[in-house]
């Protein structure tokens, strides 16, 4: 069971990297949750005025960010007091499939999630080598790589193998101590063990934790970036277990040496095996969205599933989130979930809900697509003219889409490290090239234009 407080964090957690750090402070970091009832979460707003203000601006971003972390709650509702007796009787707390790698929360104990095996891991050429390392460690008593070095785009499956490695290994042997953590949470445990006042040993424990374990798995590494700090502390915990023959196993959205850390870190990332998953090809989209509905009891046709596939290229928690979403709408509205006029129907109600949610990732996908470069050419540190301009463009895009709701320090960082300096270089040449140059001009029309009809 997941008690209320805690579902909502885990929600807050999604939802806060989606809008401006003004905006979840004034309206969603606000709300209160109050229960679930038939599948619908329903939130406290203080005042009319903010319960009009979020229904109109974020109701859909929390709801898809609900979606994302608990598939099974359909709706989110905001209620005002006055609300509150109409609702009937709310639960407090619910048994809920998690969609991610949140239950990790869950601190001491290993926890992973238990569909995250490789039994439910879909193999195809994008991800073979990945695959087949990840199951090689999970089966190894001794180390023979290290570390193991994951990394790829956004819901490629990274989450999905490291997991799968430490059911695996949790089964294959018992004995072991195995601490998955995400970056984020070494970070904020490493901050906190340094500022608590109450317990002088809190330093102490938070390294003896991790300096003696079995495996380390960590996820999402690029986010010790510009974090001195917990970088000098992952240098240590890492040279402690890696001499000590100590299984590491580290993911990131780029691989090793595009990551912004210190020269001796990254080179310690990069010692063992570096593994990338690219997203899958049409077959393997379908196998997956198959393996899904499988598992969760879904007899969707082919077809249905094939569109799926066809409508969402890069990024398999969005097809999962489309599925669920079809599912859910033909519940709804008693219909079956193999009409084609049902899907339409729940699809355009999902494309409502995405649609006004456009993220740094949709911009930097729709110019690559544009230019037909790689996305990782296009962060990266090329300088060739054919980079060079799209680059740019993109991030005067990015600037004027996104405003003031990313920093221009976070751009730069999303660049590969680049200064905020050299973003607004590109921004201010892009806006004074959109004046005088029609093709530039014609360029960032017609990427917007991709953008807002995606
Ligand atoms: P990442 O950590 O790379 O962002 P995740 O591991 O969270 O991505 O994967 C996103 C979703 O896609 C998860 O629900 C996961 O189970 C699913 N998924 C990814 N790759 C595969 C695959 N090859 N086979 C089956 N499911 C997959
Ligand atoms: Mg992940």
């Amino acid at each position: 069971m997941i008690k209320l407080q805690q579902i909502w964090d885990n929600i807050l957690l999604e939802t806060e990297s989606k809008v401006s750090t003004l905006q979840y402070d004034l309206y969603i970091n606000q709300l209160q949750p109050v229960g679930i009832h038939n599948d619908r979460l329903y939130l406290l707003a203080e005042t009319r005025i903010v319960k009009g203000i979020v229904d109109k601006n974020y109701k859909d971003i929390i709801r898809k960010c609900t979606n994302l972390v608990f598939p099974t709650i359909i709706d989110v509702e905001i209620v005002t007091e006055n609300d509150l007796d109409n609702i009937g009787d709310v639960e407090k707390e619910a048994e809920l499939p998690v969609s991610s790698s949140y239950v990790s929360l869950v601190d001491d104990k290993a926890v992973f999630v238990a569909q995250y095996t490789f039994d439910n891991f879909v193999v195809g050429k994008s991800n073979e080598y990945a695959h087949a390392v990840a199951y090689a460690v999970s089966e190894a008593e001794t180390t023979k790589y290290n570390p193991v070095f994951l990394w790829g785009g956004v819901g490629l499956g990274k989450t999905h193998l490291m997991h799968a490695i430490g059911n695996s290994l949790q089964r294959n042997f018992p004995e072991k101590k195995i601490k998955y953590v995400t970056c984020d949470q070494f970070v904020n445990e490493f901050i906190e063990s340094l500022h608590d006042t109450t317990n002088p040993n809190a330093m102490k424990n938070f390294r003896n934790k991790y300096r003696k374990l079995d495996v380390l798995m960590m996820d999402d590494v690029q986010f010790l970036a510009k974090k001195e700090g917990t970088q000098e502390e992952m240098f240590h915990t890492f040279n402690e277990l890696y001499l000590a023959n100590k299984q590491i196993i580290l993911s990131s959205d780029r691989p090793p040496k595009e990551i912004q850390i210190e020269e001796r870190l990254k080179t310690r990332f990069a010692t063992g095996v570096i593994a990338d998953i690219q997203p899958p090809d049409l077959e393997t989209r379908i196998a997956i969205l198959q393996k899904k509905c499988n598992a969760k009891g879904y007899g969707l046709d082919i077809r249905v599933l094939s569109l799926i596939a066809e409508k969402i290229t890069n990024n398999i928690r969005e097809m999962e989130g489309m599925l669920n979403r079809i599912i859910s709408y033909s519940t709804l509205v008693g219909g079956n979930p193999n009409e084609m006029n049902i899907v339409h129907d729940a699809l355009r109600d999902y494309a409502d809900s995405t649609s006004d949610i456009i993220t740094i990732d949709h911009i930097v996908a729709a110019t690559c697509d544009y230019f037909r470069v790689k996305r990782e050419d296009l962060i990266g540190k090329k300088k060739n003219k054919e980079i060079v301009v799209p680059r740019q463009i993109c991030i005067y895009l990015i600037c004027d889409i996104l405003g003031q709701s990313i920093p221009l320090v976070s751009i730069g960082e999303y660049f590969g490290g680049r200064d905020h300096t050299t973003v607004m270089h590109a921004r201010d040449k892009i806006s004074e090239e959109c004046k005088n140059n029609d093709t530039t001009a014609a360029h960032v029309k017609d990427i917007r234009d991709k953008i807002y009809n995606r």
